[in-house]
């Protein structure tokens, strides 16, 4: 699942809800960001 935060309030923003029009539900931002994944799985060695 793809999620984006927004720039403005932090909270989580289903990719789903902003495929139609970029802009946070919550405080009606239009500044989102995706955010850097940390549970990326370590292959190396
Ligand atoms: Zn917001």
């Amino acid at each position: 699942m793809v999620v984006y935060n927004c720039i403005d309030c932090q909270k989580e923003i289903k990719f789903e809800l902003v495929k139609k029009r970029v802009r946070c539900p919550h405080c009606g931002s239009k500044i989102l960001y995706k955010p850097r994944v940390t549970s990326a799985v370590v292959d190396a060695v």
